[in-house]
C-alpha cells in the first residue's frame, strides 16, 4: 500500500496545546492547511491560531475518536498522551509518527533499551524501582549521578543529582511508587542538539547542530552555528541513525552530551519539534515546524540551511515577577526577534515565549540575545548591538 500524501487544504489534527503546535499551527495555515487542536485546555497556545481547538481529556475515546474524524492527519506537540488515545485515533485517520514511536519515547527506560539495544551511545543507565534497587544500582553506576522518574518527566522534573554521601533513602522518597533511571553523571563539554526529519521514503533530512545551554535543568539558550565540523557530521549522522532506527515519519529531536574526550552520548529522544530547535523559523530556509509538516503530509522535506548565526534564549514566567517585562527596550534591539506564545498567567520555570537574535557571529548573536532579555528587566539592561 502506498503512504497516502496530504496535501494544501487537509486537516492536521494536532494532539497537544502549547507553543509547538502554536508554531506548527502557524506554518501548517500559512501553507494553505487547516489545523485542528486537541487538549485537555481552552485557550490554548495552539488553539489560538488553530481552525478548531477541542477541550477534552485524553481518556476521552468519544472525544478523541470524533476529532480524529475530523482530520486527515494526526501528529503531535506533546508525547505523554496515553497509548490507547493513538489506537482509537488510528482507526480514523493517518497518524504520524506511529503510535509506537510515542510510546519509546515517552518513557525513559523503554527509550534508553531501544538506543542501547541499537548500539548507539548513551550513558549507562540502570532501572530502580524501590531503595535496595537504589543502593545496588548507586554501586554499579557509581555517584555522581543522576535518578529520573521513566515516565512524565520533562524540563528536569522528576530528577535529582545524587552525589557520594548523599542519603539513597531519603532521595527515594519523592521516587516512591514510580520506576524510575539511575544514570551515570555526564562531565560533559557542552550540550547540543539534532532536529532531523525522515520522509514517507525514507529520505532525511537533519537541521544544524545546536549548541545548548541549560539553567536548573531547563534549556535557557540555543546558539548556532555549532562551529565544530566534526562533532557536527557525527551528531547529525547520530540522528539519524536513530530516526532510521525508529523507522520513523516526522520529526525527532535528539539532544546530546559531548563528552571531555570528545565523545557523542544521547541523552534523550523527542518525536517532535523542539524549544533548541525554535530559531529555525526565523534563521533557517526550513523551519522544524514546516518541516514537520512536510514530513507528516508525505511532501519533499526543505532546506535546513541556516540563513545566519542564529541565538535563542527562552523567557520563562520568572520574568514576569517584577511585573510586566519591557518589550520596547529589548524591541530596541534591531536584530532580535520576540515570539510569545499567548499564555495569560506567567509561573516560575513556565515558558512564555523566546527571543531571538541575528549576529555576525555565534558569539556575537549569544551576546545579544543575553542582552536583550536582560533589557526586559528594565535598568538591567545589557549593550545594544
Ligand atoms: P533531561 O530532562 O534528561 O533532558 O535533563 C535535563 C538537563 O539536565 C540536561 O539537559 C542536562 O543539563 C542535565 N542532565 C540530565 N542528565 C544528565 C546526566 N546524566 N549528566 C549530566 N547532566 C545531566
Amino acid at each position: 500500500m502506498t503512504a497516502p500524501v496530504f496535501f494544501p487544504g487537509a486537516t492536521i489534527g494536532l494532539m497537544g496545546g502549547g507553543q509547538l503546535g502554536r508554531m506548527f499551527a502557524i506554518a501548517a495555515r500559512r501553507m494553505g492547511y487547516r489545523v485542528h487542536t486537541f487538549s485537555p485546555e481552552d485557550d490554548t497556545p495552539t488553539g489560538q491560531l488553530a481552525d478548531r481547538e477541542v477541550a477534552a481529556r485524553y481518556d476521552d475515546e468519544r472525544a478523541v475518536r470524533d476529532f480524529a474524524r475530523g482530520v486527515d492527519v494526526l501528529t503531535f506537540e506533546f508525547e505523554n498522551i496515553p497509548a490507547n488515545c493513538i489506537e482509537w485515533a488510528a482507526d480514523h485517520c493517518t497518524v504520524r509518527p506511529a503510535g509506537r514511536v510515542l510510546h519509546l519515547c515517552q518513557h525513559r527506560l523503554r527509550e534508553k533499551r531501544f538506543l542501547a539495544e541499537a548500539g548507539l551511545p548513551l550513558p549507562p543507565f540502570l532501572e530502580v524501582n524501590n531503595t535496595a534497587e537504589l543502593v545496588g544500582a548507586a554501586q554499579r553506576i557509581e555517584l555522581p549521578a543522576v535518578l529520573k522518574t521513566a515516565a512524565f518527566g520533562y524540563d528536569g522534573k522528576g530528577q535529582r543529582k545524587l552525589k557520594p554521601g548523599d542519603d539513597l533513602v531519603e532521595a527515594w522518597v519523592l521516587f516512591q511508587g514510580q520506576t524510575a533511571v539511575l544514570e551515570a553523571y555526564v562531565d560533559f563539554q557542552c550540550e547540543l542538539s539534532v532536529i532531523v526529519a525522515r520522509g514517507i521514503d525514507g529520505k532525511m533530512e537533519t537541521f544544524p547542530v545546536a549548541r545548548n545551554v541549560h539553567t536548573n535543568h531547563i534549556l535557557d539558550v540555543s546558539v548556532l552555528p555549532f562551529g565544530e565540523e566534526k562533532v557536527e557530521r557525527a551528531a547529525r549522522e547520530l540522528a539519524c541513525a536513530v530516526a532510521e532506527k525508529l523507522d520513523l515519519v516526522g520529526l525527532l529531536a535528539v539532544e546530546m552530551f559531548l563528552t571531555k574526550g570528545g565523545d557523542l552520548l544521547i541523552n534523550e529522544l523527542a518525536p517532535r519539534p523542539h524549544n533548541s530547535g525554535h530559531w529555525s523559523f526565523d534563521a533557517a530556509v526550513t523551519s522544524q515546524f514546516e518541516q514537520q509538516l512536510r514530513a507528516v503530509c508525505g511532501l519533499p522535506l526543505g532546506s535546513t540551511e541556516l540563513l545566519r548565526p542564529v541565538a535563542m534564549a527562552n523567557l520563562l514566567g520568572n520574568l514576569w515577577m517584577q511585573g510586566e517585562p519591557d518589550w520596547a527596550a529589548a524591541l530596541a534591539f534591531p536584530e532580535v526577534k520576540l515570539h510569545l506564545y499567548g499564555k495569560t498567567s506567567p509561573r516560575a520555570g513556565r515558558k512564555m515565549g523566546h527571543l531571538v537574535a541575528f549576529g555576525a557571529t555565534a558569539e556575537d548573536a549569544a551576546g545579544k540575545v543575553r542582552g536583550a532579555r536582560a533589557a526586559l528587566l528594565g535598568s538591567a539592561g545589557g549593550s545594544r548591538g
